[in-house]
């Protein structure tokens, strides 16, 4: 199944969904950047680079680990996980920055822009413009500056110039605008590092490609490690990119089920959460750049969304994921933050892992389902990041007082809120 065949003549869709809503000034840029990504896409040396560069930049291929303890206590399929976590940078979110540097070369620019809300992706893409020598400027929310002291302090130190912008709520709503204000005056010489598999066309396509990687290597460890595919693949989705990574390596494998974790946050209700299509409160829309389904009131405005996850807050969700849901390909599922706790305890308990806030999403999902499942079935996570970073939110979801007490001090230092 090639998700990417647009031989009905709408490049850019999957279903109704995707398509490139920009304004008049960029399509010229957005054109070029079609046409060279294409190029690359078709030049099988280009992806030979890149896979080279993520071998020895950041560890790849990342293994597949079977969490034995786990899988014994619960009693059910056998658990496997994919160590995204075991990247430079400490997600999957560097297979997309890396890739869209090698792009940024070939197209012989020299300066990018990101925006980024917890942090992560511009930490990430710091790290990418020092590696390729590129000048770097990171949008970001004044608030969520002040919220993420140590990822600025890298970002800066790496030589981006992080600017707080004070526009609106001061957070990644605004950083987005403020991003495009910037690419719209210096198209020429800059390029656009989008985070996830979001906004208008090419990037869906671009940014799931570059994480294909993660799919690819997962099947082929699977068959090799574990005797055979898995019979249920999990992941987080916050705008869909590790989960579509994971995803592509398995599309055509139908007795393979491809299950979406989305932040379930409070649970249902308007603003209580950010699960665009497992909580049904979501409607399709046209903003950022695309058409697809939107956390958004009936005029339009978008919610207020919640979860402990920050990878996992946002609005939106990529096109290609849901016209796989729309196609029953991919099923869909909330996890409230208080399941991403419990999840938490039990894989550092167990089996000494700490995952991401994100990953936990799909850890927790995949712990309910396990259970249910036969011991000669098998599980198969992506483990999207780790959780290092969370440790502020972590000992706070586990009202842990004497660590508490100790991290605000830190964090007080830092300069952190
Ligand atoms: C950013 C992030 C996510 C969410 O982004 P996707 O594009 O949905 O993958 C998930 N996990 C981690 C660890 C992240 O940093």
């Amino acid at each position: 199944m090639d998700l990417f065949d647009f031989a009905d003549g709408r490049e850019g869709y999957y279903g109704d969904y995707g398509g490139t809503f920009l304004p008049e000034i960029l399509h010229s840029t957005i054109e070029a950047l079609k046409a060279e990504f294409r190029a690359a896409k078709e030049d099988p040396s280009f992806w030979q680079d890149f896979v080279e560069l993520m071998q020895s930049y950041s560890g790849r291929p990342t293994p597949v680990t079977h969490l034995s303890n786990l899988s014994q206590i619960l009693g059910g399929a056998q658990i496997y996980i994919k160590r995204e976590d075991l990247n430079h940078t400490g997600s999957h979110k560097i297979n997309n920055v890396m890739g869209q540097g090698l792009l940024v070369k070939r197209m012989g620019k020299d300066r990018v822009i990101a925006e980024t809300g917890a942090g992560q992706h511009g930490y990430a893409t710091a790290t990418m413009a020092a590696r390729f020598g590129f000048h770097s400027k990171i949008y970001m929310g004044a608030l969520d500056v002040a919220r993420q002291r140590p990822n600025v302090f890298w970002m800066e130190n790496m030589g981006s110039e992080v600017i707080a912008v004070t526009d609106g709520q001061q957070t990644l709503k605004d950083a987005i605008n403020e991003c495009l204000r910037d690419w719209v005056t210096n198209m020429d010489t800059t390029h656009y590092v989008l985070g996830t598999a979001c906004g208008p066309h090419p990037f869906p396509e671009m940014v799931s490609w570059f994480q294909s990687i993660i799919g690819k290597e997962a099947r082929a460890q699977m068959i090799e490690t574990a005797g055979g595919l898995p019979d249920r693949i999990f992941a987080c989705v916050g705008g869909g990119s590790n989960a579509i990574g994971l995803f592509q390596g398995f599309m055509d494998d139908s007795e393979v089920q491809l299950v979406g974790c989305e932040a379930g946050g409070f649970g249902p209700g308007k603003g209580n959460h950010a699960a665009r299509l497992a909580y049904k409160d979501a409607s399709v829309g046209v903003a950022q750049g695309m058409k697809t389904y939107f956390l958004q009131n009936d005029d339009g405005n978008m919610l207020e969304t919640h979860s402990v996850a920050a990878g996992l807050d946002y609005i939106g969700v990529n096109p290609i994921l849901v016209h796989l849901w729309e196609q029953d390909r991919v099923r869909f599922e909330a996890v409230t933050d208080q399941e991403v706790t419990e999840a938490l305890k039990i894989s550092m308990r167990t089996e000494g892992v700490i995952p991401a806030l994100e990953s936990a999403h799909g850890f927790a999902q995949a712990i309910k389902e396990a259970e249910k499942m036969r011991p000669d079935e098998r599980i198969l996570i992506n483990m999207s990041g780790r959780g290092d970073k969370d440790i502020f939110t972590i000992a706070d979801a586990l009202d842990d007082s004497h660590w508490k007490q100790f991290i605000q001090t830190k964090a007080e230092q830092y300069g952190a809120e």
